[in-house]
């Protein structure tokens, strides 16, 4: 069993006070021995005021004891009890409040970043990369006639071509870019230190592993496209406006017949 500190100085503190009490008892019984001739009346009444003393020394003792032991330790194991009870709040309380926190920024159907996250990082990243000067790329996804399969599969059939994508787009992408589903059947990709012409090179594999990825689900297997576009960071314009070039040029895509990358 293990004490806490405020615990293991109360024993300290009881062992002296009884160290104090053997001691007072010891001088007591020594003050007894004195035979009662051996010191004249004044000696003799001396003797007698020490012994009021000790006595007094020891019920003062005795007293320190019994109001330790019965009052001042009950208290100190209430404190313990409640620091520790506190203890295992703060500690699940805080394991809940990042569960809260993953769950913010997590999309529960594809396991990806969200889109809150996404705001977030490509603030972040176009802030970062000002300051040192290289470039950063943004890809935004939007599936075709996505809700044809919804209509024609149903909707579970739906979510499971929203996961393979999304399976799809996490395995394609480097450890720092950042995949996040937008929202609906719309995904985005910030890639730093990425210009225009990798970036586009890199949306067209994607594209292309999209339209070549066979869906199974249940027994159901199909083909999706995606629309992609594309933006590269001019270096000063704000977030919105870099996600509102590169949307445009998904809307451009869309136009153009679909399943290509616009930049
Ligand atoms: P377009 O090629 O122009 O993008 O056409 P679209 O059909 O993909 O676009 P539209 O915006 O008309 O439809 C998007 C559909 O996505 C409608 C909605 O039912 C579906 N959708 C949105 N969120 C989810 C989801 O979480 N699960 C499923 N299964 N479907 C979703
Ligand atoms: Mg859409
Ligand atoms: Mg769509």
């Amino acid at each position: 069993m293990r004490f806490h500190p405020a615990e293991s100085a109360f024993f300290v503190f009881i062992i002296v006070i009884l160290a104090a009490g053997v001691v007072t008892l010891h001088a007591y019984d020594y003050l007894q021995t004195i035979p009662a001739g051996a010191v004249d009346p004044i000696g003799g009444a001396r003797v007698a005021y020490l012994n009021r003393l000790l006595s007094a020394i020891g019920v003062l003792v005795a007293t320190a004891l019994f109001f330790g032991v019965f009052f001042i330790y009950p208290l100190i194991r209430k404190q313990v009890r409640e620091e520790k009870k506190l203890r295992a709040m703060t500690v699940s309380l805080s394991a809940r409040s990042e569960t809260l926190e993953h769950a913010a920024l997590t999309d529960a159907l594809t396991g990806m970043q969200n889109r809150r996250y996404f705001d977030d990082a490509l603030r972040e990243y176009i802030g970062e990369f000002k300051r040192i000067g290289r470039p950063v790329g943004l890809m935004i996804l939007d599936l075709d006639h996505f809700k044809q399969v919804n209509d024609t599969h149903g909707h579970d059939v739906g979510d499971d071509v929203l996961k393979a994508v999304a399976k799809c787009l996490k395995g394609m992408t480097r450890y720092h870019d950042v995949v996040a589903r937008l929202g609906g059947e719309e995904f985005a990709v910030v890639t730093p230190n990425m210009d225009a012409e990798p970036l586009a090179r890199f949306a067209e594999r994607i594209r292309n592993a999209v339209a070549g990825m066979a869906v199974m689900s249940g027994n159901v297997r199909l083909r999706i496209t995606t629309s992609v576009g594309l933006a590269v960071w001019d270096g000063k314009e704000p977030a919105e406006d870099f996600y509102r070039r590169a949307d445009r040029q998904l809307y451009e895509a869309k136009r153009m017949g679909r399943n290509r990358v616009c930049a």
